[in-house]
């Protein structure tokens, strides 16, 4: 059990991400039953008391982080399988990915759930990559955090592997999805529409699944991506832009998360903030797979007409990593370089996408994204007392320009410790590394996937 009330004490820095973008200096939070209650210096909150008291001297606070787009299962077992000189894996994940047993999946998402709250993050998407959530459920209240979960359904042909089913099924199953989990957790799962993309699924699906969001007050999020070849495709297949097309047959708005969105034109992005559909960009994924940020990354743009944009970290095979401090950092340098100009997506546009604006991208944000007194406590402490955050003068440059996840000390959400000193308490992390090791080596074997250990020769 959380204890009833906790303070946050003396901080070095509490960035609130509040509507006034306060950075507090020496501040205190006061967290009760779950919420903040008081947020400001610690002088004014000296007289606070609480059941336990976190001395934040060395500390810096932050938002927990959200994470837009996360494939949360195969890919720990076989992160890091691909060689460089393989091209695109695409499909090889998703028979691997079919191939999980649910013991496995429970096992990989475990370790998905570790390295998430590790690194700070309170919230994320999956995008219907769980087959077996009944399976994960105890992980996620054991972990303690948000999920966003749906069933990945299509009802077209693909060039992989993917759950097809016919119209009515996808929609059958995905109203029944949302039935059975939206709300569970005390509120902390949450459950979406999730069509995989455009291309899989006929309009008139899409449009069923997202009246079927709009009715339960819930959202839908799918893959999207523009650019020449896709508009071309999408012109014959339909007369229109992708973008423009989702919005010809009523599918976009606010309630609609778009993943990726590479290489949208300008009309697609005033079709994005006319009908406030969002987007989660995942901007490692995008470096390490060569899809050319400087052609066809549009985050400066998106974010200049106020498309709410979270960040996402894709899955272990394509950022290879699920740290969103990472991810912040991508955001803020790719641009720089790709654009040769060092003013584009600064370091607090970075952190905004990583917490506010990405929990508005998410509609959360009138839960988390922000430390203000009524918010729930969802809350990252990073440790300054590392080579990396000195010298300390500009704690959003230290923490997007500087740090990365391995610095984040302490995790609350909804007012739980659920990451205290560097420790989390829900796994056996030795015996569950072994685990996931094992499943890697029979999962390979078991679907013919083999690739060289190293294109060096490991003796
Ligand atoms: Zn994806």
């Amino acid at each position: 059990m959380p204890p009833q009330s906790l303070k946050i004490d003396n901080a070095r820095y509490i960035i609130t991400v509040d509507p006034e973008r306060r950075i507090i200096q020496d501040g205190s939070i006061l967290v009760e039953n779950g919420s903040v209650s008081r947020v400001g210096k610690a002088a004014a909150l000296a007289n606070a008391r609480a059941d336990r008291v976190i001395d934040a001297r060395n500390l810096v606070v932050t938002p927990g982080f959200l994470n837009g787009h996360m494939h949360i299962s195969y890919a720990h077992a076989v992160r890091g399988i691909f060689p460089d000189n393989l091209g695109s894996p695409l499909s090889h994940v998703f028979k691997l990915q079919m191939a999980m047993t649910e013991e496995e999946e429970h096992a990989t998402t475990l370790l998905g759930l570790v390295e998430l709250v590790k690194n700070g993050t309170v919230c994320f998407v999956d995008p219907g990559s769980t087959k077996f959530p009944d399976a994960c459920l105890q992980a996620y209240q054991d972990a303690g955090i948000r999920v966003i979960l749906g069933d990945c359904v299509t009802d077209q042909d693909a060039p992989f592997p993917l759950p097809r089913y016919s119209t009515a099924e996808a929609v059958t199953r995905t109203t029944s999805f949302l039935k059975k989990w939206q709300g569970r957790l005390d509120g902390r799962i949450y459950a979406w529409a999730m069509p995989f993309s455009a291309e899989t699924c006929s309009a008139d699906l899409l449009r069923q699944l997202k009246r079927v969001a709009d009715e339960r007050h819930t959202c839908l999020t799918l893959h999207h991506n523009s650019g020449p070849q896709a508009r071309k495709d999408s012109q014959a297949r339909n007369g229109h832009t992708p973008t423009e097309y989702l919005e010809s047959i009523g599918v976009l708005g606010p309630n609609v998360v778009l993943a990726h969105s590479l290489g949208v034109d300008d009309a697609e992005i005033e079709c994005l903030a006319r009908t406030g559909a969002t987007v989660a960009m995942c901007p490692v994924t995008a470096a390490k797979g060569g899809r050319g940020v400087a052609e066809f990354g549009r985050m400066p743009e998106l974010l200049a007409k106020r498309v709410k944009v979270a960040l996402g970290c894709d899955s272990p095979n394509n950022s290879n990593h699920l740290d969103i401090v990472r991810a912040m950092n991508m955001a803020a340098i790719q641009y720089k370089d790709a654009r040769q100009d060092m003013r584009l997506v600064p370091a607090e546009s970075a952190l905004e996408m990583a917490t506010l604006i990405g929990a508005q991208a998410l509609g959360v944000a009138d839960e988390i994204g922000s430390i203000e007194t009524g918010k729930r406590a969802d809350l990252v402490l990073f440790d300054t007392q590392r080579p990396e955050w000195q010298a300390l003068f500009n704690p959003v440059n230290n923490l997007v320009y500087n740090a990365d996840g391995r610095s984040v000390h302490t995790v609350i959400v909804d007012g739980r410790v659920v990451v205290d000193a560097y420790h989390q308490s829900f796994v056996d992390e030795p015996k569950l590394y072994a685990r996931v090791q094992e499943i890697g080596e029979k999962l390979q074997a078991r679907t013919g996937t083999t690739f060289p250990r190293s294109r060096w020769q490991i003796v």
